[in-house]
């Protein structure tokens, strides 16, 4: 997160305030970030769905970030390998979206 800036003085505040600690005005809520979270997708993934989180969560090709990992695979010496695990494991699923089962979380 980063840090917000009173739009009446200027003052640096946490994203989480809500009142500018100097003025006292108003904060308005934050906009929403642009770009997707970072989850593993269910639709369109190869193995887990790792390559195709990353490419998403940062705007980039996921051909590119494939060809990247599996280059990886043979040329890091194992590294590229521990560190999909790592994204396997630690990425959370995309959630999956069932009709009628849960209220919109918006
Ligand atoms: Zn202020």
């Amino acid at each position: 997160m980063s840090v917000q800036f009173c739009h009446q003085c200027g003052t640096g505040l946490p994203p989480s305030a809500r009142f500018c600690s100097s003025c006292g005005v108003v904060i308005p809520v934050a906009q929403s970030v642009p770009g997707r979270p970072l989850v593993r997708p269910i639709v369109g993934r190869q193995i887990a769905g790792v390559c195709l989180a990353l490419a998403q969560a940062n705007g980039w090709d996921v051909a590119v970030v494939r060809i990247l990992t599996v280059l990886g695979f043979f040329f890091s010496g194992g590294f590229v390998g521990i560190a999909y695990l790592a994204g396997w494991i630690g990425i959370p699923e995309e959630p999956i979206q069932v009709p009628g089962a849960y209220p919109p979380n918006l």
